[in-house]
């Protein structure tokens, strides 16, 4: 991978813009001796949740504990039933099933990739409690219908916002539309740590306070814990790059959202290849910029770009429900399925080169 002459993410440049920066943060951190649960990550919430625009955002150890926590907090129990994509990275369902619930999952809209909301009425059962939507590649699920659905079901919504840090929906940040958001700070997410790291957020006074307790080992107060939790704080070090990161995030998805649309100009016309699709009631913030690959060609092509050292990705090449844990009771989603033989993901990164951009499309006309 390394010698690959165009990454699939390169964030390089990025890194060093705000170095001297970053340095600080970090050797702040070595010497105030506060490594867990310090002033930057009480800060960093505080920052966080003014951005997203809600009233509580909890430091955790990853998305994944994010979801598994989140969940908990909204009250999922074993037995409950949580209506999902398939269409996600595996830590999505892993976390419904995690909590002991069982991830239901519905069939995808082609132009999104998102879940399609019109199926979500008819997998409702008895045992279902929440509707776990996931903003794909940085673009907003249709929150309307889903938020509609909740209150008419009283379900929870918990929005797994992994790759959609700074995204929009009808003006509100992706996150703060449901009852629970979810956010990986892993480091090639929109807004990256330089390690796990992860948030919760809500403006649910009790959600957050079960939250808070649940990543502490269940406890409000040191040593009289209350119920089973887990180990997973947000470190200081974490938090304090969060810090000097957070500010330039607009500006980051901004870089990102140019080059998307440079790319849509570069491959208008090409054959087979359609480009992502872009709802004018929200902001994309193209965490990944992918393209669909038609008539069977996405993997010949993909290795076409790969002989010339362009670093595209496959996210992902089996759907969940097609996964080991999930195939045997797992209904047939064909627009899922047929979606996984045809999505490829491009170079992108904020502030990536036009040449680098041009070099790609040139490619994938030759392919
Ligand atoms: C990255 C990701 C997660 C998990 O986040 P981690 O911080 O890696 O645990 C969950 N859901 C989606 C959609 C993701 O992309």
């Amino acid at each position: 991978m390394s010698n690959l002459k165009i990454p699939i993410l390169d964030l390089s440049a990025e890194i060093e813009a705000h170095w001297d920066e970053l340095m600080e943060a970090y050797q702040g951190v070595l010497r105030s001796g506060a490594f867990v649960m310090g002033p930057n990550v009480m800060a960093f919430e505080q920052e966080a949740a003014e951005y997203l625009g809600v009233k509580h955002a909890i430091g955790v150890n990853s998305g994944t504990d994010a979801l598994i926590i989140g969940l908990r907090a909204a009250g999922i129990q074993p037995g409950d039933e949580v209506i999902t994509t398939p269409f996600t990275f595996f830590a999505t369902a892993e976390a419904i099933s995690m909590v002991g619930a069982t991830p239901v999952f519905v069939d995808i809209d082609e132009r999104t990739f998102n879940i399609d909301t019109n199926l979500i009425e008819p997998a409702i059962t008895e045992r279902t409690k929440a509707i776990l939507p996931v903003h794909l590649y940085g673009q907003a699920v249709d929150m309307d219908p889903i938020m509609a659905l909740a209150k008419e079901y009283n379900l929870k919504v918990i929005e797994d916002t992994a790759q959609a840090f700074g995204g929009e929906y009808r003006g509100q940040k992706l996150g703060a539309i449901g009852d629970v958001g979810c956010f990986s700070f892993y480091p090639s997410k929109n807004l990256g740590a330089f390690g796990d790291g992860g948030l919760i957020t809500t403006n649910d006074d009790e959600i957050a306070e079960t939250a808070e307790m649940l990543r502490n080992h269940g406890s409000k107060k040191t040593y009289y814990n209350e119920v089973l939790g887990y180990n997973s704080r947000l470190d200081e070090i974490q938090a304090a790059i969060l810090r000097v990161r957070l500010p330039h995030i607009d500006q980051a998805n901004a870089g990102r959202r140019q080059a998307a649309h440079r790319y849509n100009e570069l491959l208008k016309g090409v054959p087979n290849i359609i480009t992502p699709y872009e709802d004018p009631n929200a902001k994309h913030v193209y965490h990944q910029y992918t393209i669909r690959v038609q008539n069977g060609r996405r993997d010949e092509v993909n290795n076409s770009l790969a002989e010339k050292g362009i670093g595209a990705r496959i996210y992902y090449p089996v759907p969940v429900h097609q996964l080991p844990v999930y195939k045997d009771s797992a209904p047939t989603l064909p627009v899922a399925e047929q979606l996984a033989g045809e999505v490829l993901s491009l170079p992108i990164w904020p502030g990536i080169d036009e040449k680098v951009l041009e070099q790609v499309c040139d490619a994938l006309k030759l392919a």
